[in-house]
Protein backbone atom coordinates (compact mmCIF):
# COMPACT_ATOMS: atom_id res chain seq x y z
CA UNK A 1 0.00 0.00 0.00
CA UNK A 2 2.63 2.30 1.05
CA UNK A 3 4.51 1.78 -2.82
CA UNK A 4 1.60 2.24 -4.51
CA UNK A 5 0.33 5.84 -2.65
CA UNK A 6 4.27 6.73 -3.35
CA UNK A 7 3.42 6.13 -7.00
CA UNK A 8 0.32 8.12 -6.95
CA UNK A 9 2.22 11.12 -5.13
CA UNK A 10 4.60 10.77 -7.38
CA UNK A 11 1.89 10.43 -10.60
CA UNK A 12 0.65 13.93 -9.19
CA UNK A 13 3.31 16.19 -8.70
CA UNK A 14 4.03 14.82 -12.49
CA UNK A 15 0.46 15.48 -13.51
CA UNK A 16 1.00 19.07 -11.72
CA UNK A 17 3.72 20.03 -13.75
CA UNK A 18 2.15 18.65 -17.05
CA UNK A 19 -0.95 19.56 -16.34
CA UNK A 20 -2.34 19.05 -19.93
CA UNK A 21 -1.67 15.88 -20.45
CA UNK A 22 -3.04 15.00 -17.43
CA UNK A 23 -6.29 15.97 -17.53
CA UNK A 24 -7.56 18.60 -15.31
CA UNK A 25 -10.19 16.15 -13.24
CA UNK A 26 -7.19 13.42 -12.58
CA UNK A 27 -5.78 14.76 -9.60
CA UNK A 28 -9.17 15.35 -7.48
CA UNK A 29 -10.33 11.62 -8.51
CA UNK A 30 -7.23 10.16 -7.77
CA UNK A 31 -6.57 11.63 -4.51
CA UNK A 32 -10.27 10.95 -3.47
CA UNK A 33 -10.61 7.35 -4.75
CA UNK A 34 -7.39 6.29 -2.60
CA UNK A 35 -8.50 8.45 0.11
CA UNK A 36 -11.50 6.88 0.61
CA UNK A 37 -10.83 3.20 0.41
CA UNK A 38 -7.84 3.40 3.04
CA UNK A 39 -11.01 5.23 5.17
CA UNK A 40 -13.73 3.37 4.24
CA UNK A 41 -15.05 1.23 7.28
CA UNK A 42 -17.01 -2.07 7.15
CA UNK A 43 -19.48 -3.54 9.91
CA UNK A 44 -19.83 -7.54 9.47
CA UNK A 45 -22.22 -10.09 11.07
CA UNK A 46 -20.32 -13.38 11.76
CA UNK A 47 -23.00 -16.17 11.98
CA UNK A 48 -21.98 -19.46 14.29
CA UNK A 49 -22.88 -23.09 14.76
CA UNK A 50 -22.59 -22.18 18.92
CA UNK A 51 -24.24 -20.68 21.42
CA UNK A 52 -22.92 -17.17 21.95
CA UNK A 53 -19.78 -17.39 23.68
CA UNK A 54 -19.98 -20.89 24.20
CA UNK A 55 -16.50 -22.58 25.36
CA UNK A 56 -13.89 -22.98 23.16
CA UNK A 57 -15.93 -23.04 19.94
CA UNK A 58 -17.78 -20.11 20.54
CA UNK A 59 -15.21 -17.27 22.25
CA UNK A 60 -12.79 -18.17 19.31
CA UNK A 61 -15.17 -15.79 16.91
CA UNK A 62 -15.54 -13.38 19.20
CA UNK A 63 -11.46 -13.71 20.25
CA UNK A 64 -11.13 -13.13 16.60
CA UNK A 65 -13.76 -10.25 15.64
CA UNK A 66 -11.51 -8.26 18.55
CA UNK A 67 -8.68 -8.73 17.21
CA UNK A 68 -9.83 -7.82 13.41
CA UNK A 69 -10.70 -4.98 14.75
CA UNK A 70 -7.37 -3.53 16.65
CA UNK A 71 -5.34 -4.97 13.28
CA UNK A 72 -7.38 -3.01 11.64
CA UNK A 73 -7.41 0.31 13.52
CA UNK A 74 -11.24 0.13 13.68
CA UNK A 75 -11.73 0.19 10.27
CA UNK A 76 -13.59 -3.41 10.19
CA UNK A 77 -16.04 -4.30 13.05
CA UNK A 78 -17.43 -7.93 13.45
CA UNK A 79 -20.84 -8.57 15.62
CA UNK A 80 -20.70 -12.23 16.50
CA UNK A 81 -24.13 -13.72 16.61
CA UNK A 82 -24.78 -17.47 18.62
CA UNK A 83 -26.85 -20.27 17.03
CA UNK A 84 -30.16 -18.84 16.41
CA UNK A 85 -29.92 -15.24 16.58
CA UNK A 86 -29.80 -14.43 12.85
CA UNK A 87 -29.71 -18.33 11.44
CA UNK A 88 -30.10 -21.15 12.99
CA UNK A 89 -26.90 -23.10 14.00
CA UNK A 90 -26.87 -25.73 11.01
CA UNK A 91 -28.02 -22.83 8.74
CA UNK A 92 -24.28 -20.79 8.86
CA UNK A 93 -23.16 -22.40 5.64
CA UNK A 94 -26.63 -21.12 3.30
CA UNK A 95 -26.59 -17.68 5.31
CA UNK A 96 -23.17 -17.05 4.60
CA UNK A 97 -23.02 -18.21 0.94
CA UNK A 98 -26.21 -16.15 0.56
CA UNK A 99 -24.56 -12.82 2.23
CA UNK A 100 -27.06 -12.73 4.86
CA UNK A 101 -23.90 -12.70 6.53
CA UNK A 102 -20.47 -11.39 5.74
CA UNK A 103 -18.94 -14.53 7.36
CA UNK A 104 -19.42 -17.98 9.85
CA UNK A 105 -17.89 -19.77 12.06
CA UNK A 106 -18.70 -23.55 12.35
CA UNK A 107 -17.61 -26.88 11.29
CA UNK A 108 -17.06 -29.08 7.64
CA UNK A 109 -19.28 -31.75 8.28
CA UNK A 110 -22.11 -30.67 9.13
CA UNK A 111 -21.72 -29.64 5.41
CA UNK A 112 -22.23 -33.17 4.14
CA UNK A 113 -25.67 -32.87 2.44
CA UNK A 114 -24.87 -29.69 0.37
CA UNK A 115 -20.98 -30.63 -0.09
CA UNK A 116 -19.87 -34.27 0.92
CA UNK A 117 -15.97 -34.03 0.35
CA UNK A 118 -16.79 -31.15 2.54
CA UNK A 119 -15.91 -34.03 5.81
CA UNK A 120 -12.65 -34.46 4.81
CA UNK A 121 -12.43 -30.48 5.94
CA UNK A 122 -13.80 -31.73 9.15
CA UNK A 123 -13.08 -34.74 11.25
CA UNK A 124 -11.71 -38.29 9.34
CA UNK A 125 -12.04 -41.18 11.78
CA UNK A 126 -8.55 -42.88 12.94
CA UNK A 127 -7.10 -39.85 10.82
CA UNK A 128 -4.85 -36.53 11.31
CA UNK A 129 -4.66 -35.53 14.60
CA UNK A 130 -5.17 -31.54 15.53
CA UNK A 131 -1.96 -30.56 14.51
CA UNK A 132 -1.33 -32.96 11.40
CA UNK A 133 -4.40 -31.37 10.21
CA UNK A 134 -3.36 -28.08 10.76
CA UNK A 135 -0.38 -29.26 8.71
CA UNK A 136 -2.03 -30.71 5.93
CA UNK A 137 -4.11 -27.19 5.52
CA UNK A 138 -1.33 -25.24 5.57
CA UNK A 139 1.37 -26.57 4.09
CA UNK A 140 0.28 -30.01 2.41
CA UNK A 141 -2.50 -29.06 -0.43
CA UNK A 142 -5.10 -29.01 2.14
CA UNK A 143 -6.48 -25.11 2.01
CA UNK A 144 -6.38 -25.08 -2.09
CA UNK A 145 -8.65 -28.20 -1.91
CA UNK A 146 -10.79 -26.89 0.48
CA UNK A 147 -11.50 -23.24 -1.38
CA UNK A 148 -11.74 -25.47 -4.02
CA UNK A 149 -15.39 -27.47 -2.73
CA UNK A 150 -16.66 -24.47 -1.57
CA UNK A 151 -16.14 -22.04 -4.27
CA UNK A 152 -19.33 -23.54 -5.81
CA UNK A 153 -20.91 -21.91 -2.79
CA UNK A 154 -19.72 -18.47 -3.10
CA UNK A 155 -17.35 -19.24 0.27
CA UNK A 156 -13.90 -18.97 1.19
CA UNK A 157 -12.94 -21.35 4.42
CA UNK A 158 -9.94 -20.98 6.88
CA UNK A 159 -8.33 -22.22 9.74
CA UNK A 160 -11.12 -22.03 12.51
CA UNK A 161 -9.97 -24.00 15.52
CA UNK A 162 -9.09 -27.41 16.55
CA UNK A 163 -10.48 -29.19 19.80
CA UNK A 164 -8.13 -32.06 19.51
CA UNK A 165 -8.98 -35.67 20.03
CA UNK A 166 -12.45 -35.56 21.29
CA UNK A 167 -14.19 -37.70 23.15
CA UNK A 168 -15.72 -41.08 22.16
CA UNK A 169 -19.45 -39.89 23.71
CA UNK A 170 -22.03 -40.73 26.04
CA UNK A 171 -24.16 -43.73 26.53
CA UNK A 172 -26.12 -44.91 29.11
CA UNK A 173 -24.90 -48.49 29.01
CA UNK A 174 -21.65 -50.54 28.65
CA UNK A 175 -20.34 -50.57 24.99
CA UNK A 176 -18.56 -53.93 24.41
CA UNK A 177 -19.21 -55.05 20.72
CA UNK A 178 -20.48 -53.54 17.54
CA UNK A 179 -23.71 -55.10 18.33
CA UNK A 180 -23.80 -52.93 21.04
CA UNK A 181 -24.57 -50.20 18.45
CA UNK A 182 -27.34 -52.29 16.90
CA UNK A 183 -30.41 -49.97 17.13
CA UNK A 184 -28.52 -47.22 18.72
CA UNK A 185 -30.00 -43.89 17.75
CA UNK A 186 -26.77 -41.54 18.69
CA UNK A 187 -25.98 -37.77 18.33
CA UNK A 188 -22.86 -38.41 16.16
CA UNK A 189 -22.06 -36.53 13.19
CA UNK A 190 -20.12 -36.71 9.69
CA UNK A 191 -18.28 -40.02 8.73
CA UNK A 192 -18.50 -40.75 12.05
CA UNK A 193 -22.24 -41.16 12.16
CA UNK A 194 -21.75 -42.56 8.69
CA UNK A 195 -19.57 -45.59 10.83
CA UNK A 196 -22.39 -45.88 13.65
CA UNK A 197 -25.01 -46.39 10.66
CA UNK A 198 -22.95 -49.20 8.70
CA UNK A 199 -22.95 -51.28 12.20
CA UNK A 200 -26.57 -50.96 12.76
CA UNK A 201 -26.94 -47.53 14.71
CA UNK A 202 -29.48 -44.65 13.63
CA UNK A 203 -27.04 -41.19 13.75
CA UNK A 204 -28.01 -38.09 14.42
CA UNK A 205 -27.18 -34.67 13.79
CA UNK A 206 -28.46 -32.36 16.76
CA UNK A 207 -26.93 -28.83 16.92
CA UNK A 208 -25.47 -28.19 20.41
CA UNK A 209 -28.33 -26.33 22.43
CA UNK A 210 -30.47 -29.46 21.59
CA UNK A 211 -28.58 -32.64 22.57
CA UNK A 212 -29.58 -32.40 26.67
CA UNK A 213 -33.08 -32.73 25.69
CA UNK A 214 -33.00 -35.45 23.29
CA UNK A 215 -31.07 -36.94 25.73
CA UNK A 216 -32.99 -36.38 28.58
CA UNK A 217 -36.22 -37.51 27.08
CA UNK A 218 -34.97 -40.72 24.95
CA UNK A 219 -35.49 -39.56 21.33
CA UNK A 220 -31.62 -40.29 21.56
CA UNK A 221 -29.51 -43.00 23.42
CA UNK A 222 -26.66 -41.49 23.17
CA UNK A 223 -24.37 -38.90 22.15
CA UNK A 224 -20.92 -37.34 21.31
CA UNK A 225 -20.03 -33.42 21.27
CA UNK A 226 -16.74 -32.52 21.51
CA UNK A 227 -14.55 -33.04 24.92
CA UNK A 228 -15.19 -32.30 29.00
CA UNK A 229 -15.45 -28.01 28.49
CA UNK A 230 -18.30 -28.27 26.39
CA UNK A 231 -19.18 -31.53 27.51
CA UNK A 232 -19.35 -30.16 31.12
CA UNK A 233 -21.15 -27.14 29.91
CA UNK A 234 -24.28 -29.02 28.83
CA UNK A 235 -24.56 -31.48 31.55
CA UNK A 236 -24.74 -34.13 29.74
CA UNK A 237 -23.28 -36.21 33.00
CA UNK A 238 -26.85 -35.68 34.34
CA UNK A 239 -28.57 -37.72 31.76
CA UNK A 240 -26.13 -40.57 30.39
CA UNK A 241 -24.51 -43.14 32.90
CA UNK A 242 -20.96 -43.21 31.23
CA UNK A 243 -18.35 -41.45 29.17
CA UNK A 244 -16.31 -43.83 26.65
CA UNK A 245 -13.06 -42.69 25.29
CA UNK A 246 -11.16 -41.67 22.75
CA UNK A 247 -13.15 -39.85 20.29
CA UNK A 248 -11.77 -42.51 17.29
CA UNK A 249 -14.57 -40.72 15.24
CA UNK A 250 -13.28 -36.72 15.73
CA UNK A 251 -9.23 -37.24 15.90
CA UNK A 252 -8.47 -33.24 15.40
CA UNK A 253 -11.76 -31.62 14.09
CA UNK A 254 -10.72 -28.96 12.31
CA UNK A 255 -13.35 -26.11 12.81
CA UNK A 256 -13.73 -22.99 10.09
CA UNK A 257 -14.06 -19.77 9.59
CA UNK A 258 -16.10 -19.09 6.59
CA UNK A 259 -16.27 -15.91 4.38
CA UNK A 260 -18.88 -14.39 1.42
CA UNK A 261 -16.33 -15.09 -1.67
CA UNK A 262 -17.82 -11.61 -3.68
CA UNK A 263 -17.66 -9.86 -0.56
CA UNK A 264 -14.25 -11.07 0.65
CA UNK A 265 -12.68 -10.38 -2.34
CA UNK A 266 -14.05 -7.40 -2.59
CA UNK A 267 -12.14 -5.96 0.23
CA UNK A 268 -8.75 -4.49 0.13
CA UNK A 269 -5.87 -6.93 0.05
CA UNK A 270 -4.49 -5.28 3.39
CA UNK A 271 -7.93 -6.12 5.03
CA UNK A 272 -7.72 -9.73 3.62
CA UNK A 273 -4.83 -10.14 4.92
CA UNK A 274 -5.55 -9.01 8.73
CA UNK A 275 -8.76 -11.44 8.36
CA UNK A 276 -6.62 -14.27 7.15
CA UNK A 277 -4.04 -13.99 9.81
CA UNK A 278 -6.63 -13.59 12.73
CA UNK A 279 -7.69 -16.37 11.62
CA UNK A 280 -4.42 -18.60 11.39
CA UNK A 281 -3.91 -16.52 15.05
CA UNK A 282 -6.86 -17.81 16.85
CA UNK A 283 -7.02 -21.07 15.85
CA UNK A 284 -4.28 -22.01 17.22
CA UNK A 285 -5.49 -20.54 20.35
CA UNK A 286 -8.80 -22.65 20.74
CA UNK A 287 -6.09 -25.68 20.58
CA UNK A 288 -4.27 -24.58 23.43
CA UNK A 289 -7.53 -23.55 25.12
CA UNK A 290 -8.99 -26.60 24.18
CA UNK A 291 -6.33 -28.56 26.09
CA UNK A 292 -6.35 -26.46 29.23
CA UNK A 293 -9.79 -25.94 29.53
CA UNK A 294 -10.68 -29.92 28.71
CA UNK A 295 -8.37 -31.04 32.04
CA UNK A 296 -10.07 -28.67 34.20
CA UNK A 297 -13.89 -29.50 32.95
CA UNK A 298 -12.39 -33.79 32.98
CA UNK A 299 -11.66 -33.50 36.40
CA UNK A 300 -14.85 -31.79 37.39
CA UNK A 301 -16.65 -34.15 35.86
CA UNK A 302 -15.05 -37.21 37.60
CA UNK A 303 -14.72 -35.56 41.23
CA UNK A 304 -17.36 -33.78 41.92
CA UNK A 305 -20.01 -35.60 39.29
CA UNK A 306 -18.49 -39.02 39.25
CA UNK A 307 -18.87 -39.69 36.16
CA UNK A 308 -17.93 -43.47 35.09
CA UNK A 309 -15.53 -43.25 31.94
CA UNK A 310 -14.66 -45.81 30.13
CA UNK A 311 -12.05 -47.02 27.57
CA UNK A 312 -13.25 -48.84 24.33
CA UNK A 313 -12.50 -52.04 24.05
CA UNK A 314 -9.71 -52.65 21.67
CA UNK A 315 -11.28 -55.02 19.53
CA UNK A 316 -14.42 -52.81 19.02
CA UNK A 317 -11.78 -50.34 18.14
CA UNK A 318 -10.15 -52.51 15.54
CA UNK A 319 -13.64 -53.08 13.81
CA UNK A 320 -14.66 -49.27 14.29
CA UNK A 321 -11.41 -48.89 11.87
CA UNK A 322 -11.93 -51.53 9.47
CA UNK A 323 -15.70 -49.82 9.00
CA UNK A 324 -14.01 -46.90 8.98
CA UNK A 325 -11.46 -47.10 6.25
CA UNK A 326 -14.73 -48.35 4.02
CA UNK A 327 -16.35 -45.32 4.70
CA UNK A 328 -13.78 -43.45 3.89
CA UNK A 329 -12.29 -44.80 0.70
CA UNK A 330 -16.28 -45.02 -0.48
CA UNK A 331 -16.08 -40.93 0.02
CA UNK A 332 -13.09 -40.46 -1.76
CA UNK A 333 -14.44 -42.34 -4.96
CA UNK A 334 -17.99 -40.16 -4.46
CA UNK A 335 -16.59 -37.60 -7.38
CA UNK A 336 -13.60 -36.15 -9.06
CA UNK A 337 -12.73 -33.83 -6.35
CA UNK A 338 -13.27 -36.50 -3.71
CA UNK A 339 -10.76 -38.76 -5.42
CA UNK A 340 -7.96 -35.83 -5.18
CA UNK A 341 -8.89 -34.42 -2.05
CA UNK A 342 -8.19 -38.22 -0.63
CA UNK A 343 -5.16 -38.59 -2.45
CA UNK A 344 -4.05 -35.99 -0.94
CA UNK A 345 -4.81 -36.79 2.84
CA UNK A 346 -3.49 -40.21 2.17
CA UNK A 347 -0.43 -38.49 0.28
CA UNK A 348 0.22 -36.53 3.48
CA UNK A 349 -0.52 -39.18 6.13
CA UNK A 350 2.11 -41.73 4.53
CA UNK A 351 4.72 -38.67 4.17
CA UNK A 352 4.84 -37.60 8.01
CA UNK A 353 3.95 -41.16 9.28
CA UNK A 354 7.73 -42.27 9.47
CA UNK A 355 9.25 -39.36 11.29
CA UNK A 356 5.82 -38.94 13.65
CA UNK A 357 6.50 -42.58 14.68
CA UNK A 358 9.69 -41.37 16.01
CA UNK A 359 9.08 -38.29 17.34
CA UNK A 360 5.96 -37.38 18.20
CA UNK A 361 4.34 -40.60 18.86
CA UNK A 362 7.35 -41.90 20.22
CA UNK A 363 7.98 -39.37 22.85
CA UNK A 364 4.25 -39.61 23.83
CA UNK A 365 4.47 -43.58 24.03
CA UNK A 366 8.02 -43.46 26.40
CA UNK A 367 6.68 -40.58 28.58
CA UNK A 368 3.49 -42.60 29.23
CA UNK A 369 5.65 -45.26 30.22
CA UNK A 370 8.05 -42.99 32.80
CA UNK A 371 4.95 -42.03 34.75
CA1 LIG B 1 -17.90 -34.16 17.89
Amino acid sequence: MKLKATILRTALVFCSVMLAACGGESEPTGVAGVSTQSQQTYEWKLVTTWPKNFPGLGETPERFAELVEEMSNGRMSIRVYGAGEIVPALEVFDAVSAGTAEMGHSAAYYWRGKAPEAQFFGAVPFGLNAEEMESWISFGGGQELWEEVYAPFNLVPMLGGNTGVQMGGWFNKEINSLEDFQGLTMRIPGLGGEVVERIGGVPVNLAAGDIYTSLQTGVIDATEFVGPQNDLALGFYDVADYYYFPGWHEAGSLQEFMLNKEIFEALPVDLQTIIRTAATAVSSTMADQFRVQNSYAFATLVEEHGVDVRQFPDDLTAELYNVSQEVINELGQSSEIAQRILASYRAFEAQIKDYQDISEEAYIRVRAQQR
